[in-house]
């Protein structure tokens, strides 16, 4: 059932922006509690052999509160949420100085990123975080992210990295999302407990027969488990990300997917990370809000170009950074739908204005773009009604 794959097919090698997240039993070593660092360098050398292929790379690494309750010789056994809480403070610390250590002897910025459920729950954090990461890469910077274990309660939080891993990848709009495990893969059944499991290579689509496979074929270390995983999975998925289960534990994870087609279990997105979000955008049931462009600005999106505020007439109906608003012909025609990158109030000061001018105005160097051409829709019909949007 498993047929190794060339590296050309494969979704890790042709992606833009990859996500790799690696979890606590492969990054500690179960007897002695410290960071495993031989493989753990053999990770990091396959994350800069992507970038050196022009492939942007954000690493997304528990182990805090498994470093941390070494260091604090805290007892075997589930621990109370204090206690992991002060052991990911020590362990986030002790993560840290090891990737900077192992990325910047190879010349790579690296960046700590820690994140809680409601930076990816609250449009406004999300948008943040979203803008932070975006930064960073194009900075140049390598982003390690974990969740924010210390402040974050058993109410708010993510509390296994898998999902927190799906929520980055979306948010990155990564293509492709590689979770390096302690299991190969999704199988049928667990295979420690039924020899007939077999082994899913490829899954198209999460049928419920799919998550009940998740919810059975359960990995016996770490907060994650199967479960988990479909479900991150189901996020990344329908975010036009590809994901992949692969086991972790061999050195050279990452290459391994590659080059000597291991075996792990590929989700497959029916849509590119742009399609899906422009999916999502055209699917908004209520705009909060329209703004009416001139014939030039028009021209300029029928071409692929970006709103930008210059081709902006008005503006009508109450928005925020991040809501979906309508893209009106002069006519009242409504063209197409984007996410806005001002508040309906920012956007009335700046309309009919240059980008340049738009820090002198605000007080502050927001985007260029009103609705930059990634976060826009164009119906390709033609529109005969009009519409009376957010009024
Ligand atoms: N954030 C946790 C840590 O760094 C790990 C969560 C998980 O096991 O997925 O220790």
């Amino acid at each position: 059932m498993t047929i190794p794959r060339a590296p050309s097919s494969s979704p890790l090698a042709r992606a833009r922006r990859v996500v790799v997240k690696v979890g606590s039993a492969l990054l500690t070593d179960a007897e002695t509690g410290r960071i495993n660092r031989a493989w753990l360098e053999t990770l990091i050398e396959d994350l800069l052999r992507l970038r050196r292929r022009g492939q942007q790379v954000i690493l997304v690494s528990s182990g805090a509160i498994a470093l941390g309750r070494r260091q604090l010789s805290l007892a075997k056994g589930p621990l109370r949420l204090e206690e992991s809480q002060a052991a990911a403070a020590v362990g986030q610390i002790r993560l840290a100085h090891a990737y900077k250590e192992l990325l910047e002897s190879r010349d790579v910025t690296v960046a700590q990123v820690l994140l809680t459920l409601e930076d990816s729950e609250r449009r406004h954090r999300y948008l943040n975080a979203r803008a932070t990461l975006e930064t960073l890469l194009a900075l140049g910077a390598l982003p390690v992210i974990n969740e924010n274990d210390t402040v974050a309660t058993a109410e708010i939080r993510y509390g296994d990295n898998d999902r927190l891993a799906a929520r980055v990848a979306q948010m990155a709009a990564a293509d492709c999302l590689v979770l390096l495990s302690d299991v190969d893969g999704l199988y049928t059944a667990d295979p420690n407990k039924d020899p007939a499991a077999s082994f899913i290579e490829e899954v198209l689509k999460i049928t419920p027969e799919i998550e009940a496979m998740g919810g059975r074929a359960a990995s016996d270390v770490g907060s994650g488990g199967m479960a988990t995983k479909v479900l991150a999975a189901r996020i990344a998925v329908s975010a036009g990300c590809h994901m992949c289960i692969a086991a972790g534990h061999h050195r050279h994870p990452v290459r391994r997917i590659e080059e000597e087609g291991a075996r792990c279990t590929w989700f497959v997105p029916s849509a590119t990370p742009v399609a899906a979000r422009k999916q999502w955008i055209a699917g908004t049931l209520r705009p909060a809000g329209a703004v009416t462009i001139d014939p030039g600005a028009m021209r300029a999106l029928l071409d692929g170009r970006s709103l930008l505020p210059a081709g902006v007439i008005s503006a009508r109906g109450r928005f925020e950074r991040g809501d979906t608003v309508s893209v009106l012909a002069t006519d009242g025609t409504e063209m197409g739908r984007g996410i806005v990158a001002y508040s309906d109030v920012d956007a009335a000061k700046i309309m009919g204005r240059k980008s340049s001018d738009i820090e002198s105005i605000l007080g502050f160097r927001g985007r260029d773009e009103m609705i930059h051409r990634d976060d826009l829709v164009l119906f390709d019909h033609e529109p005969a009604v009009k519409k009376s949007v957010g009024s």
